[in-house]
Order: structure tokens, then C-alpha cells, then sequence
């Protein structure tokens, strides 16, 4: 199925954001959003936080994107905390509001990736319940990848791969990764889809490095390895911000540029609500 989120002949450039906690940070987002529009990127998401209130903000935010812009928004759902009822209300608040693409995860426990999942009554336990709703629904669905594996898998990739066959299977149309530094792990996770006749489309998850500590966190989070290359590239800069973000722009740079060679469908920026790093690099990218 052809998905219209990815052009066709060159990659996609998609940016994320996450839901503001305040005034200020919602004013910043606007305005890092407003930066990025005259790139047109191919589509915005948003991610979706495990409390209520950051809940709503993600469907109020996802939705006045959808509103006030022209770029097509993915919106993010997760299992945590819900019953399938109210994740069906989330679903009909989405497409009431115009949105036609979920990104279905999991999402993680309050103890973090590696904590042992404690499922809601009456909701559902893993991604492959949530895909299958959308689908039901009517949304195109895209699912998680995870090139340096799934946190919760323990490096069983084949685990990992069989998941993303059986969501495709149910419908998922696409997946977007974790941000990852070895694109040879992105090559391998491709090739394993290939060998199972998986033809979803893998858009990689780049994160712009501004800042050591944070990236260091994130990786932690995220199950994203770290190559002891940009430890050493990053952490010796540290207390130096410009020298920081330099350093994490021509990281993403190079990286882009091999997977760009290497086919890839799109390329999803981690922007941490700030434009200016995502927007350096795809210049460079050459892709705008
Ligand atoms: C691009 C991207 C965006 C993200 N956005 C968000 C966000 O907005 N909000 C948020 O909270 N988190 C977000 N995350 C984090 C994500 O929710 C976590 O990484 C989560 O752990 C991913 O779960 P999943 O969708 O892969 O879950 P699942 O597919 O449910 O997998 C979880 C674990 O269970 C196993 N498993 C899967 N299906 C089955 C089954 N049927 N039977 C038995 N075992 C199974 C898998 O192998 C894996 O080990 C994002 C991650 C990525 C890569």
C-alpha cells in the first residue's frame, strides 16, 4: 500500500515534538514550529505521556497543529493507564479533530523500559491490541522499530522482528525507530524485515545531540546504545553548548548521510521542541 506521509523518490523529513508543561514551553513550540514550516516537513508528531493531563495536551497540541498548519500530524497513542474504552475515546477525539495517521505503542512502565509491565483491567498489554483497534478504525498505522533492540526484549532481534511482522500483518504501515547511532544496526533490522517478506517502510529516529547530559539520559531511557566515539566526541565538549551542538550537527549529519545512501524512506528528527538543530542539519542534508 502506497503511504502518503513518505514521498515518492526522496526521503521523508519528519519532526517530533513532545506536549509543553507551561505557557512558556508551549510558546516555544509554537514558535520552533513556525521555523520548521517553511521547510515543509512531510509530517509533525507528538508524543503521548502516560499522566491525564498530558494526555490531553497531546490530542489539544496534535490537533491545533492539524488546525493552524498544513503539515500533515501523526499522533502518538499509547497502552499505559488505559482501558480500551477510553483508548477508543482518544481514537474518536483524534479523527474527530481531523487526524488520520496513530503511532501505536506500548509505551513504557512508570519504572522505565526495563520494568516489568503492569497491564490496566480491561486494557490492552501490547502494542499489536492497539494496532489492531486503529486499524479497525480506520487510521493508517505506523509502530515502533528498535535498531539497537527493543529495551524490554534483551537483544532477542528475532523477538523483535517477529512483533513487527505480526503488527504488519494486522495493518501497521510503517515504523519509525528509536533514535540510533550505528546505522549498521538500522541495516540489519531491515534486512530482517526483507527475509520475512515485511514490506513497511523503516523511517529512522535521528536525535539531534545539544546537550551531554540529556543524551546520555535519553540513551538510558531509550535502550539506545552509545558508541564510545560520540562519548568521546561529546563528553569532552561538554561544558561548551555551541561546541556541543556543532558536534551533535555534524554527528547527525554524517549519520544522515549514510542512511540516506543506504535507501532510507525518511528521516524522523527528534527536535526536543527546538528547531533551529533539526533545521542546520536538514539543510545540510540537502534535504530542503
Ligand atoms: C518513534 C518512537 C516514538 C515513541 N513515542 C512514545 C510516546 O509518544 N509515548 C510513550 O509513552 N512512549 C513512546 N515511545 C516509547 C515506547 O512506548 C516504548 O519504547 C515502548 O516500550 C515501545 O513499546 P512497543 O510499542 O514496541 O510495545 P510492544 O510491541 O507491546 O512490545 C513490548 C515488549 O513486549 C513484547 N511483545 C510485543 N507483543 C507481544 C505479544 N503479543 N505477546 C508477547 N510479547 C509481546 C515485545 O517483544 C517487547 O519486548 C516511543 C518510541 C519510539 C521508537
Amino acid at each position: 500500500m502506497e503511504l502518503r506521509l513518505l514521498p515518492k523518490g526522496k526521503p521523508a523529513f519528519s519532526v517530533e515534538f513532545f506536549p509543553p508543561k507551561d505557557e512558556a514551553g508551549e510558546e516555544r513550540l509554537w514558535n520552533s514550529l513556525e521555523s520548521l514550516h517553511s521547510l515543509s516537513p512531510d509530517f509533525v508528531s507528538v508524543t503521548y505521556g502516560a499522566g491525564g493531563s498530558t494526555r490531553d495536551r497531546t490530542v489539544r497540541i496534535t490537533s491545533e497543529i492539524t488546525a493552524r498548519t498544513k503539515i500533515p500530524t501523526v499522533a502518538h497513542l499509547t497502552c499505559v493507564g488505559s482501558t480500551s474504552t477510553e483508548i477508543d475515546a482518544v481514537l474518536t477525539q483524534y479523527s474527530g479533530a481531523g487526524i488520520s495517521t496513530i503511532l501505536a505503542r506500548r509505551g513504557d512502565p512508570s519504572g522505565g523500559p526495563r520494568a516489568e509491565w503492569i497491564g490496566t483491567e480491561g486494557g490492552f498489554d501490547h502494542a499489536d491490541q492497539l494496532v489492531e483497534r486503529a486499524v479497525e478504525k480506520g487510521f493508517t498505522v505506523g509502530v515502533a522499530a528498535f535498531p539497537d533492540g527493543h529495551p524490554a526484549s534483551k537483544g532477542n532481534l528475532d523477538q523483535d522482528l517477529e512483533v513487527l511482522k505480526r503488527k504488519s500483518e494486522l495493518g501497521a504501515e510503517f515504523a519509525t525507530t528509536q533514535f540510533f547511532f550505528e546505522v549498521d544496526r538500522y541495516l540489519r533490522l531491515r534486512e530482517g524485515l526483507d527475509e520475512r517478506n515485511i514490506g513497511m517502510p523503516v523511517i529512522a529516529g535521528i536525535l539531534p545531540i545539544t546537550n551531554y547530559k540529556q543524551l546520555v539520559r535519553m540513551a538510558e531511557l531509550s535502550g539506545t546504545d552509545l558508541p564510545k566515539g560520540i562519548v568521546e566526541r561529546i563528553s569532552k565538549v561538554q561544558d561548551d553548548p555551541s561546541a556541543v551542538r556543532e558536534n551533535g550537527i555534524e554527528i547527525a549529519v554524517e549519520l544522515g548521510q549514510r542512511l540516506i545512501s543506504e535507501g532510507v524512506p525518511g528521516l524522523h528528527f527528534y527536535t526536543m521542541n527546538s528547531s533551529s538543530a533539526t533545521m542546520e542539519i536538514v539543510s545540510r542534508l540537502g534535504l530542503r
